[in-house]
């Protein structure tokens, strides 16, 4: 059984107290790994080693802070096969999506700010009446990033390149189900010779090395993604404190199929929007709004489609679908396949879970499920779920579509198909959503702003929306006349 560290000042160290929490393989239901269980103290210790790293990082040039990142992306890309080859160990997503996805975009993101850095420029506001006011950027200080358990790695790089890239130093924890990338990572730091202090890593549970982060008097700001429950909790300890919070939180999305779509590229496309990585993505679309006159013939396409796809041990590079990414999590899919059943849903295929056999024998895993003749307004149709679990509903005019994608308390992401630009138009401006995207689905410009309306969230990540939120702007104001 591998231990894990937390790197703290530069070092591999276990927690303070010593304790230690089980990493498991969701793909074998085993415990394969233990990472520090960490407390207060450990957060302590890692938010005194970003401060007294922050005088030397914050005073380097924006290009040299670009260089490390640089150095860093470099070191993911070439250990890019075994970092994928971790990711999907520990998570139980199919190694072929962590190899196509996964690490390449933690080494994109990385890359993204490191540009970025020394791209970021602030505004000028001259006055009619003689004065100029120009706008100050300064990095905040010591800022913390928490990041889920869905895309380990893609996301921690996301929230740290950013705020390193400004000259911010970061604790960083990462989510106690997907530790391993992370870890990885650090040794992957010390390898760079990054240093000390300027990045911490501590391990452990989110209510108390989560919690003992966000309450940190010295922690300026904190970046997050996971679920809305946990982002209330966030957002009620730290905002008494006036921390900045970028919240991205959860979604219910809608994927909007006109009769007027390209059938292929709607169906297929679809059918990836809402199962890809177990539908464990924020951006799965897992309420498919179909127009009723095509409402059959894509269901049947559909369905056909989700029955073909190759469900697997996660390691074998043709698996297309992996292990749920632990045993509650898997519980509380089943449960909501139960509660589907009991609103009336129909379950057209899927809805158990699945058993492999050999080495994946007592994994996590559930069949791809989709479900049909429940009403929009039900607890399936308006609850996170975050796994394989799709609805499909019909709708009759324009109007009804939009109200049925805006009918829940989230607004995250929304994909739309049909080939009328007006409509596409039209429609996308009357989502309500942070993200939409038309005939197609998670095409992603690392520029554009990223983030939720409602419950799933607040503030933008991405982008010169992210290096903003890890500034503080001051104002100057020079009278010439
Ligand atoms: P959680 O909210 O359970 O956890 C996210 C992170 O927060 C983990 O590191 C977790 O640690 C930590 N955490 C948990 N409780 C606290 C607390 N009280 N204080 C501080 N930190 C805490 O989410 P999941 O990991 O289950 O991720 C799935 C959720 O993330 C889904 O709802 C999904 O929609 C959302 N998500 C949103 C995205 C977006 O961009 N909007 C993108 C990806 C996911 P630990 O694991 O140890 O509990």
């Amino acid at each position: 059984m591998k231990n894990l560290s937390n790197y703290i000042g530069g070092k591999l160290v276990s927690s303070a107290a010593g304790g230690w929490l089980e990493d498991f393989e969701p793909a074998t239901g085993q415990a394969y790994a233990r990472i520090p269980d960490s407390h207060k103290t450990d957060i302590d210790n890692a938010v005194a080693a970003a401060q007294h790293a922050f005088p030397g990082w914050s005073a380097t040039p924006a290009a040299e802070r670009g260089k490390w990142l640089h150095k860093l992306a470099a070191l993911v890309e070439r250990d890019l096969e075994n970092l994928a080859r971790a990711e999907s160990l520990d998570s139980g997503k199919p190694i072929a999506l962590a190899r196509s996805l996964d690490i390449p975009r933690a080494v994109a993101n990385l890359r993204f700010f490191a540009a970025a850095a020394s791209q970021f420029a602030s505004e000028s506001h001259a006055m009619e009446s003689g004065a100029i006011n120009y706008t100050l950027r300064s990095p905040l200080g010591v800022v913390g990033c928490i990041s889920p358990w869905n895309l380990p790695l893609y996301l921690f790089t996301w929230k740290i390149a950013p705020a390193l890239a400004a000259g911010n130093c970061v604790v960083a924890k990462p989510s106690e189900i997907t530790p391993m990338t992370a870890f990885l990572f650090s040794e992957l730091c010390i390898e760079a010779g990054l240093p000390a202090g300027v990045l911490n890593v501590v391990h452990g549970l989110g209510p108390k090395a989560g919690t003992a982060l966000v309450e940190h008097a010295d922690v300026k700001a904190i970046s997050f993604t996971g679920g809305t429950n946990t982002g209330t909790d966030i957002a009620s300890r730290a905002a008494p404190k006036f921390k900045k919070l970028s919240l991205e939180l959860g979604g219910k999305n809608p994927t909007i199929v006109f009769a007027d779509c390209d059938f292929e590229p709607s169906v297929s496309e679809s059918v990836r929007a809402a199962f890809s990585n177990q539908g464990e993505i924020c951006l799965c679309g897992s309420r498919i709004l179909v127009e009723r006159s095509l409402y059959t013939r894509f269901r049947d396409a559909f369905v056909a489609r989700v029955q073909a796809l190759r469900q697997g041990d996660p390691l074998d590079g043709r698996t297309e679908q992996g292990a749920l990414v632990s045993e509650p999590h898997l519980q509380k899919v089943l449960g909501y396949i139960e509660l589907a059943k009991k609103e009336g849903g129909t379950i057209l295929c899927g809805g158990r879970r699945a058993q492999l056999d050999g080495r994946c024998a007592n994994g996590w895993f559930m069949e791809p499920t989709v479900i049909e003749n429940l009403p929009p307004g039900c607890r399936t149709n308006q609850e996170e779920i975050f796994g394989p679990v799709v609805t499909l509903i019909p709708f009759d005019t324009e109007e009804q579509a939009i109200g049925y994608a805006n009918g829940t308390p989230y607004g995250l992401a929304a994909s739309l198909w049909s080939e009328n630009t007006s409509r596409c138009h039209r429609v996308a401006a009357k989502l309500e959503a942070g993200l939409i995207w038309v005939n197609c689905w998670m095409l992603r410009d690392l520029r554009v702003p990223m983030g939720g309306v409602k419950q799933s969230g607040s503030g933008r990540e991405g982008g010169w929306e992210a290096l903003r939120f890890f500034t503080e702007a001051r104002n100057v104001c020079i009278k010439y006349a």
